[in-house]
């Protein structure tokens, strides 16, 4: 654990190990804390905050443009970890730790333009002066999926705004957590402006700190389920809460896309990370005219993909996070059979007990399937096939989730009646790619509330507050 400057075990001295998913052994241990633990971090946390955000904001700045070029010279070992404990190919580890640096390169950028206002009062009496004040000690939870990236889009804005925080990583993947956390050490962080807690029961130990009154903000990227959870714990302290949850991304082929375009993009969006990621493409939409060339040529792109270990530089596909998100997603395909529809790339026989899954494509996927309605998180395309724009547009939608959609069509004005139609916080037109640290990434309905990213993603972490200031005394001209 990371403490007010300090690394130590955690009370119960009890420790977690941590798994390489390509082997299914054990690589580390690291602190596990339970709720005893929790005093000790807000305590910290807490205790920082006055300092830190009355540091100047050029200072935050300069410390976190030191993080983000020593994450750029130090990338290797940083993509080396990450496929140690998450699995992916090495080449998308390092695109991760590309991706995770640009967060603090934005956030330093922005740390020195919080801006406030000045205005008279319409009827002349006051001057009204607004100004954005750090919210406080936030809690940031992350997942397992972008073991890096998760965190640098929390810790990056928050910091900039001036707010101190305990970063609870995922249990899966504390190592590339705790690295990242020396690495600011070594920048010169002050103490207790990042603190890093790492349990296996996360209920109890994120329980016991949303209770406190000391923690002002929730921010927490994983599934829809637990950030329900997680906003009902909010809800006594009544905390400023950021979620970021699950998706079931639609990715539309209209008739008239460029083909090979949409099958790059199809490959793209439905296997990075393994499809582990909450942009991945969840539903091929397929206007039926054009779904016999699509589907061939998805189909050819994901029996070419070479399945095994992320350290091995031959591999394009990894192993998913652990045997038991793979049986899930097994699960999920032969109960799509069962209900009829039909293998066009399948796997064979997965029988249990690693990791790894091969590419599966499935055509003509029926409503009634469990895997029409829920995420996926495994290399498994799904394709449902409709005749009109409408038709199309409404399956994209059937869903409660809406995080991301993806369009593909050369006709400008569809395009624009598309992401104007959809019902998420993205849409990716003619690419199948849309994170990016200048943008505000986030969904709607069931898929989060707050967006990271951007000059958005810095207002998560800051409070408004508004100064009314008499000016009676201005009236008149003498
Ligand atoms: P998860 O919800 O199981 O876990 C996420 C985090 O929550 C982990 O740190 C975990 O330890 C913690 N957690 C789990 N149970 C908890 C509890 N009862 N109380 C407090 N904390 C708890 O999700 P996961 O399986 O790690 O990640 C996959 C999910 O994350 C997917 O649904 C995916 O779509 C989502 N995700 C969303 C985004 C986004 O930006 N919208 C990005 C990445 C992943």
């Amino acid at each position: 654990m990371l403490v007010g400057g300090e690394w130590r075990e955690a009370r119960a001295e009890a420790s977690l190990p941590v798994h390489n998913p390509a082997t299914g052994e054990v690589i580390a241990a690291v602190a596990d804390a339970d709720a005893d633990d929790a005093a000790d971090v807000l305590e910290a946390a807490a205790a920082a905050f006055p300092r830190w955000s009355a540091t100047p904001p050029r200072r935050r700045a300069a410390l976190l443009h030191d993080v983000f070029l020593a994450l750029h010279e130090r990338a290797e070992e940083f993509a080396q970890l990450i496929t140690l404990e998450m699995g992916k190919p090495l080449a998308e580890s390092r695109a991760e730790v590309g991706y995770a640096a640009d967060f603090l390169r934005w956030y330093s950028e922005e740390a020195v333009r919080i801006s406030g206002s000045y205005r008279t009062a319409p009827d002349g009496s006051a001057r009204h002066l607004t100004l954005r004040q750090p919210v406080g000690p936030c809690l940031l939870v992350t997942p397992w999926n972008f073991p890096l990236a998760m965190i640098t889009r929390k810790v990056a804005p928050a910091l900039a705004a001036g707010c101190t925080v305990i970063l609870k990583p995922a249990e899966e993947t504390p190592l590339s957590a705790l690295h990242f956390a020396h690495v600011m050490a070594e920048a010169g962080l002050p103490a207790g402006v990042v603190n890093v807690v790492n349990t296996s029961r996360p209920g109890p130990l994120v329980e016991a700190i949303l209770r406190d009154r000391r923690i002002r903000k929730l921010s927490f990227t994983g599934s829809t389920e637990v950030g329900r959870r997680l906003l009902e714990l909010a809800a006594p302290g009544v905390l400023r809460t950021s979620m970021e949850l699950g998706g079931n991304a639609p990715f539309i082929v209209f008739r008239d896309a460029d083909i090979d375009a949409a099958v790059e993009g199809a490959v793209a969006a439905k296997l990075r990370n393994g499809g582990q990621s909450c942009v991945a493409a969840n539903r091929f939409i397929v206007d039926d005219a054009v779904a016999p060339r699509f589907i061939e040529g998805l189909a050819e792109r994901l029996r070419a993909q070479i399945v095994g270990p992320g350290a091995d530089p031959r591999s394009t596909l990894g192993p998913l996070i652990n045997g038991g998100q793979r049986d899930r997603a097994v699960g999920l395909v032969d109960d799509a059979v069962s209900h009829g529809a039909d293998p066009v790339v399948h796997y064979g026989t997965a029988g249990p007990g690693d990791a790894f899954l091969k590419p599966v494509l499935l055509d003509r996927v029926p409503p009634a399937a469990q895997i029409a309605r829920q995420e996926i998180f495994g290399p498994v395309a799904t394709v449902y096939r409709f005749s009109t724009e409408q038709e199309g547009l409404a399956l994209a939608n059937a869903t409660e989730s809406g995080l991301v959609g993806y369009v593909y069509t050369q006709d400008l004005n569809r395009a624009l009646r598309a992401i104007e139609a959809m019902e998420c916080g993205m849409v990716g037109v003619n690419r199948g790619y849309v994170s990016d640290a200048s943008a505000p990434f986030g969904g709607t309905k069931q898929s989060g509330l707050g967006r990271e990213g951007g000059e958005i993603g810095i207002q998560e972490y800051l409070e408004t507050k508004y100064a009314s200031i008499d000016a009676t005394g201005t009236r008149g001209f003498g």
